[in-house]
């Protein structure tokens, strides 16, 4: 599903966030990456969705080639990979319901399968009566769920989530664990960077531990292994 081979990757300003990552991932796990700041996880999982590419190495997501792909394919294979991140990246003049809608748009869906889609996804997330609020008017952990669903309403093989409780309260971030619990039911490979001790500890998956751009430990249902 996610296979990388000997990544390296330098910014253009010198700085080398990955020094020869090696990893395989296969469909239905779900993956915690932890590691200090600054280590390199956010890199890491960018290049997943091809938001960076690498200066060398080799990366194949869904049986795509990252390397070769062609920049016109880059928004097909966006398709097939969902994103959410920590501070929700929701358009703040469209309502609950518009955001989600918006990602479906550029998919030839008619208006009935798309309203169909749009609020199936919002009951999973529990925001079914919330359909016509805008952001603003929702609580952080209300927004975090309109982006989970805006990630999932196009049925993406892999999830990839940058810190999602990072900005939320201990009880908001277990509620969002449990919606990531039952979308990884479905079948969907998740793969979350997160600094949630207490998450990672208690809901026990695979943990990869970046530092200094390395993977330093790779274990199944593993702990998160730092003090914050
Ligand atoms: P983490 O997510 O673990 O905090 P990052 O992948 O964000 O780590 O960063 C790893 C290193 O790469 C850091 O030294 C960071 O400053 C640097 N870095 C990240 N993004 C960029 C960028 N766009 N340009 C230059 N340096 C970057
Ligand atoms: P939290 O407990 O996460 O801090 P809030 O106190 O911000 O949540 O919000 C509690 C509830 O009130 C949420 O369900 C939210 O949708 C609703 N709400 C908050 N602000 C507004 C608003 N300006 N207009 C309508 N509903 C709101």
């Amino acid at each position: 599903m996610i296979l990388m081979k000997d990544i390296h990757k330098t910014y253009p300003n010198g700085v080398t966030a990955l020094n020869g990552v090696n990893v395989d991932i296969k469909q239905g796990e779900f993956v915690y990456i932890v590691g200090p700041s600054g280590a390199g996880k956010s890199t890491f999982i960018k290049l997943m969705y091809r938001e960076v590419k690498p200066t060398a190495g080799t990366i194949i997501v869904n049986e795509i080639d990252m390397s070769t792909i062609k920049e016109k394919k880059v928004p097909f294979l966006r398709r097939e990979i969902g994103v959410i991140f920590q501070d929700f990246k929701l358009l703040p003049k469209l309502s609950v319901y518009e955001n989600i809608a918006f990602a479906l748009e550029v998919i030839e869906e008619s208006p009935r399968n798309i309203r169909k889609r749009v609020m199936d996804v919002l009951e999973l997330v529990g925001l079914k009566n919330k359909a016509r609020f805008i952001p603003d008017e929702l609580s952080g952990g209300e927004q975090q769920r309109v982006s989970i669903a805006r990630a999932i309403v196009n049925h993406p093989k892999i999830v990839i989530a940058d810190e999602p409780t990072g900005n939320l309260d201990p009880d908001t971030s277990w509620g969002i664990m449990k919606t990531f619990e039952e979308i990884n039911a479905r079948g969907t490979t998740i793969i979350m960077a997160t600094h949630g001790k207490e998450i990672v500890n208690t809901i026990k998956k695979r943990v990869i531990a970046v530092e200094d751009g390395l993977i330093v430990r790779d274990e199944h249902r593993g702990e998160y292994g730092y003090e914050i």
